[in-house]
C-alpha cells in the first residue's frame, strides 16, 4: 500500500464506482472439477500437504518447505536457504507464472509442501501447482457472493492457507472457513465462522493451525461487528472454542471473567454498536511456551466517544493477547492504543523471536501496528520491554516506562470536539504487508508509511451494519481546518531494516509497501510497482530486480527447494497501482538463470479527467459530501486524490467516473447496482434518489476542483 494523504478538502465518497476495464476478468478462473497430477515432488510418497505437529516444530530442519503462512510458528518470514546469495542473486529469472485471472488485490503469501505450492487469491479460491514445472495441479472456486465484497472495508483480498494432515484450509470473504483435500482440492469440510449473516464479517487472512486446532479471526470492525478468533477440529470442523475480544452485552451473562475484566474498560452500551476488535490478520504462536498470539482490531465505531462515552482503555482493542491454544483461555495482553478513536489496529504480523535484551537472550514478541511504534514484549508475561517510533507520528509523544503511550490531546478529537489533522491516518505506519527477521542481522525488515488524515466528530453518525460506522466526519473536518490542513504532514512509503534491541533503523530506502521475505543469502526481498527486487541484507542495496510484471507486487514473497535447487516464489496483483489499469494477477516463481518472458501487456490508455460542469448549489453539493463521508470515503477516498484511506488504486478513483455525465448511469450503479458483481452493491437502503443526485453533484464539483487544482492558478 502506498502512502495515501487522506483528508484534504473533502473526502471522500464513497462508492460508487465502476470498474468497466476489469469486469470481464472478474470471474474466477478456477474450476471445481480436477485431475489429480503426479508432482515431481520428492516428498510424493507421504502424501500431499503431510503437515503434523512434528514437522512444524522442526520446520529448520526441511528448510526447503514453506509450510505455514509465516514459514515457521514464529513467523518470521525468514528462511535458512542460502544458495541463492548476494553474489548469485542478479542470475535471478523467470522460471514459471501462472496466471489467476482475477483483477482484485492479490496479498496471499504461497504455501510450498513437499514440490507443490498453494496459493490463495482474491476471492478466496486456492490454486495449486508443481512447484517445479508450474503445472497446475487443482483449484478450488469458494463461490463467494459477489455482493458481499460491499461487506469488506478493504477489498475481497485473502493473505493465505494453512496445511495440516492432507489438508488445505482457507477461509473466505464471506466468513466460511473451508478444509481441503489437498490432493485433488476438494471440500473435505466447510463451516460458518460466522455469528448472524445481519451483520458484516469476513475473513481476509491465513488461518493457523496448532495442536490440530485451525484458527482463524475475521473482519468486520469497520461494520459494528462484535470481534472474536475461533478454534475448530482440523479433522472435523467442528468448533473448538471462542475467545471474543470485547464484551458483550453484561445482561446477558459474559462468557468468562475474562470479558468481566474487559467490561470493566468499557462505558456506556457499546454493545449495541458491536465494539469491534476484529483479529484480521497477525497471529503466532510459541511452541515452547505454548502460547497462542493474536493481534486485535480497532473499535467499532472508531469515534471512542460514541463507542464508549466517556473513555476507558475499551479491553481488548489494539492488544496483542496471549491465549492457551487448548481452550482459547486468555494468559496475558498488552494494549498499544488505550481507548483507540483513529483504526489503530494492532492485527499487524506478530513475530516470536530470541533477542539480547540488557546483554541475555530473551524470548520476545514484536510488533510494528498501524500506530507507528515498534513494540518488544517479553514473550512469556506480555511485559513491556521497549517501543520507538518508526514511522512519522503525532497521536503521541512517546511510550512511558510502564508501556503507555503518553497522548498528545490535540489528536483527541472525539474529547476535544475538533477536528485534528493525526499521523499516522487510518490506514496505518504499517498495514497487512508480513515483515520479516533475520537471526544473521538481528534487524527486523518492515514496509512503512507516513500519512495523515483528518479526524473530526460525526454529529450525524447513524449506524448502519450494511455500510461503514465510523462515527468521523472528514469533511466536517476539512471543511474546518481549511485547503492546507495537511499541507505539512510527511507522507510517503519506505522499506526499514528496524533493530529491535536498539529500537533504531539501521537503514531505509523509498518504496511501495509490501510484505518481505529475509534469508539466510543475506538477502531480502521485496515487491514493488513493476515486480520483484532483491536487497543486501545489510546495507539496503538493491542486488537484483525482476523483468516488469506489469501490474504490482504487495504480497510477501517465500523461498523453497525442491530437488536441491532453490527457488523464489511470489503473488502479483493489483495491490500497488491504478484500479482502472489492466491487471496481471499472477503467481511467479524465480530461479537462477531461468529466462521465461511473461507477455507483452495490452494497450491501455487511462481514463481523463474530464468532467462536466459543476452546476449544482452549495447546500446541494454539502449534502452529497455528507452522504459520500458516510457510505463512500472508506473504499474511494478523497476524490481526486486517487483512492481510499485504507488501499490506493484498489477501488476506482471516482473523479473520472463516466457516471458523473449522466444521472441515469450513476443511479443504475448506486441505487440498482448494476456492479454488484464487483461488490458494488446497491446503496438504494441508505440512500434515496435525491440523495444520489446530492452525492454526483458532490463529485462533479470534486472533480472540477481537482481539475482546477492540476491547471494551477
Ligand atoms: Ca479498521
Amino acid at each position: 500500500m502506498r502512502t495515501t494523504r487522506t483528508g484534504t478538502k473533502t473526502l471522500a465518497l464513497s462508492l460508487l464506482v465502476l470498474s468497466i476495464c476489469q469486469q470481464n476478468a472478474l470471474q474466477a478462473a478456477t474450476v471445481d472439477t480436477a485431475t489429480p497430477v503426479t508432482p515431481s515432488a520428492n516428498g510424493a510418497a507421504r502424501g500431499p500437504a503431510a503437515v503434523d505437529t512434528a514437522r512444524l516444530l522442526a520446520a529448520d530442519a526441511e528448510p526447503g518447505q514453506w509450510m505455514s503462512t509465516g514459514r515457521t510458528y514464529g513467523e518470521q518470514h525468514y528462511s535458512p536457504l542460502n544458495a541463492i546469495d548476494r553474489g548469485n542473486v542478479a542470475t535471478l529469472g523467470l522460471a514459471w507464472y501462472a496466471d489467476f485471472n482475477i483483477a482484485r488485490g492479490q496479498e496471499s503469501t504461497p504455501l510450498v509442501i513437499d514440490g507443490v505450492i498453494y496459493v490463495t487469491t482474491a476471492w478466496s479460491n486456492v490454486l495449486a501447482f508443481d512447484a517445479v514445472t508450474g503445472a497446475p495441479l487443482w483449484s478450488f472456486d469458494s463461490k463467494v457472493p459477489r455482493d458481499w465484497g460491499s461487506r469488506a472495508c478493504c477489498d475481497v483480498v485473502n493473505r493465505g492457507a494453512a496445511a495440516w494432515n492432507g489438508k488445505i484450509y482457507v477461509g473466505t470473504i464471506d466468513g466460511r472457513l473451508i478444509a481441503l483435500d489437498a490432493a485433488t482440492g476438494t471440500p473435505v469440510w466447510s463451516t460458518d465462522t460466522v455469528l448472524t449473516r445481519d451483520l458484516s464479517y469476513s475473513i481476509t487472512g491465513a488461518p493457523r493451525v496448532v495442536k490440530g486446532k485451525v484458527i482463524i479471526g475475521n473482519g468486520g470492525a469497520e461494520y459494528g461487528v462484535r470481534g472474536y478468533v475461533s478454534a475448530y477440529d482440523a479433522e472435523t470442523g467442528a468448533l473448538d472454542w471462542r475467545f471474543f475480544t470485547v464484551p458483550g452485552n453484561p445482561a446477558e451473562g459474559f462468557e468468562n471473567d475474562t470479558m468481566r475484566m474487559a467490561a470493566e474498560t468499557w462505558k456506556g452500551e457499546w454493545w449495541k454498536l458491536g465494539g469491534g476488535g476484529t483479529a484480521w490478520d497477525g497471529m503466532a504462536y510459541d511452541p515452547e511456551l505454548d502460547l497462542l498470539y493474536i493481534g486485535v482490531g480497532n473499535g467499532s465505531p472508531w469515534n471512542q466517544d460514541i463507542r464508549s462515552p466517556g473513555g476507558g482503555d475499551n479491553l481488548f482493542l489494539s492488544s496483542i493477547v496471549a491465549l492457551n491454544p487448548d481452550d482459547g483461555s486468555y494468559v496475558w495482553h498488552y494494549q498499544t492504543t488505550p481507548g483507540e478513536t483513529w483504526d489503530y489496529t494492532a492485527t499487524q504480523p506478530i513475530m516470536v523471536a530470541t533477542l539480547p535484551i540488557n546483554g541475555a537472550p530473551r524470548k520476545v514478541v514484536m510488533q510494528a501496528p498501524k500506530n507507528g511504534f515498534f513494540y518488544v514484549l517479553d514473550a512469556a508475561t506480555g511485559a513491556f520491554i521497549s517501543a520507538k517510533p518508526f514511522a512519522a507520528l503525532n497521536w503521541a509523544t512517546g511510550i512511558d516506562e510502564k508501556g503507555r503511550p503518553i497522548e498528545n490531546p490535540v489528536t483527541r478529537f472525539d474529547r476535544t470536539g475538533k477536528a485534528a489533522v493525526v499521523q499516522p491516518g487510518p490506514g496505518g505506519s504499517h498495514n497487512w504487508q508480513p515483515m520479516a527477521y533475520s537471526p544473521q542481522t538481528g534487524l527486523v525488515y518492515l514496509p512503512a508509511t507516513d500519512s495523515a488524515s483528518i479526524y473530526a466528530y460525526d454529529r450525524n453518525f447513524n449506524p448502519n451494519p450494511l455500510t461503514t460506522n465510523l462515527g468521523i466526519d472528514n469533511a466536517a473536518g476539512a471543511a474546518e481546518l481549511g485547503p492546507n490542513a495537511m499541507a505539512d504532514f510527511a507522507s510517503g512509503s519506505y522499506m526499514v531494516a528496524w533493530n529491535p534491541v536498539t529500537q533504531q533503523a539501521s537503514w531505509r530506502i523509498p518504496g511501495p509497501s509490501a510484505g518481505m521475505l529475509a534469508t539466510a543469502g543475506g538477502l531480502v526481498f521485496k515487491g514493488d510497482q513493476t515486480g520483484l527486487g532483491a536487497y543486501d541484507a545489510a546495507s539496503g542495496a538493491q542486488l537484483w530486480h525482476s523483468t516488469p510484471t506489469h501490474t504490482g507486487v504487495a504480497a510477501a514473497p517465500v523461498t523453497y527447494t525442491v530437488n536441491g535447487e532453490q527457488y523464489v516464489a511470489v503473488v502479483a496483483g493489483r495491490s500497488n497501482g491504478n484500479y482502472y489499469a489492466p491487471d496481471y494477477s499472477r503467481l511467479l516463481v524465480f530461479k537462477q538463470g531461468a529466462a521465461q518472458v511473461l507477455p507483452e501487456p495490452v494497450s491501455y490508455t487511462p481514463p481523463t479527467l474530464n468532467p462536466p460542469q459543476a452546476t449544482a448549489s452549495i447546500e446541494q453539493v454539502a449534502r452529497g459530501a455528507e452522504i459520500y463521508g458516510h457510505n463512500c470515503w472508506i473504499c474511494h477516498g478523497d476524490v481526486g486524490s486517487a483512492g481510499g484511506p485504507l488501499r490506493r488504486g484498489l477501488f476506482p478513483e471516482l473523479a473520472v467516473s463516466p457516471t458523473l455525465n449522466s444521472q441515469e448511469l450513476f443511479d443504475a450503479v448506486v441505487l440498482q447496482g448494476v456492479r454488484s458483481a464487483n461488490g458494488m452493491v446497491s446503496f438504494a437502503n441508505v440512500v434515496n434518489a435525491d440523495g444520489a443526485a446530492d452525492l454526483r453533484a458532490y463529485l462533479i464539483e470534486r472533480a472540477n476542483a481537482a481539475l482546477n487544482a492540476r491547471r494551477g492558478p
